[in-house]
């Protein structure tokens, strides 16, 4: 069983590369800003409390997201590893997320950062919002992400890199060549 996390910020591919890797190796995938899209589209309790956090570029409090990620692993229990995709996002996380893999006997194997410098990042972002129409990715709301991104959730980094399980990918280039770079680490190991 392996476990990863792809991490990154905003628009850095996530989604793309995440398809990529579930079609090789067969990871469950767990998507935490597609839950909180699935809950607010569907209009559950939990859709109606993160909507208006959601739409304005904020992160989700731990307690919320971390008892909806605790769900969505208890809903999975024969997985053959899982693919963890804007999750964890603050350290509170990350070490919740250690908790419930020690807890299954396992635990998260790689962390895969995807680096994209800023720049390119509003670019991807912006043409995204036209093709998917995203509520979230609206100019405004944008900064928010980002700045929530520099001001959270690099911290998770530091907290994988002292670990030992940190993995830099550069994310600017071609799909392929990015996700054989990635198939690269999973395969070393
Ligand atoms: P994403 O599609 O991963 O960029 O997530 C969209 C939105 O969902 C984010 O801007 C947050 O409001 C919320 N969200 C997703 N994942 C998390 C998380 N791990 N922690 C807090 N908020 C999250």
């Amino acid at each position: 069983m392996i476990n990863l996390v792809l991490f990154g910020p905003p628009g850095a591919g996530k989604g793309t590369q995440s398809e990529k890797l579930i079609k090789k190796y067969g990871f469950v995938h767990i998507s935490t800003g597609d839950l909180f899209r699935w809950h607010t589209k569907n209009d559950t309790p939990l859709g109606k409390k993160v909507k208006e956090i959601m739409n304005s570029g904020a992160l989700v409090p731990d307690e919320i997201t971390i008892s909806m990620l605790k769900e969505e692993l208890d809903k999975n229990p024969d997985a053959n590893g899982f693919l963890f995709d804007g999750f964890p996002r603050t350290v509170g996380q990350a070490e919740a997320l250690d908790k419930f893999m020690a807890e299954n006997n396992t635990a998260i194997h790689f962390v895969i950062a995807l680096d994209v410098n800023e720049k390119e990042l509003r670019e991807r972002i912006a043409k995204r919002r036209t093709v998917e129409n995203r509520a979230d990715d609206e100019e405004e709301k944008l900064n928010k992400r980002v700045t929530e991104y520099f001001s959270k959730t690099i911290h998770v980094l530091p907290f994988y890199e002292k670990a030992g399980r940190l993995n830099t990918v550069n994310g600017v280039g071609n799909i392929d060549d990015i996700f054989n770079e990635i198939c690269a680490i999973l395969d070393k190991k």
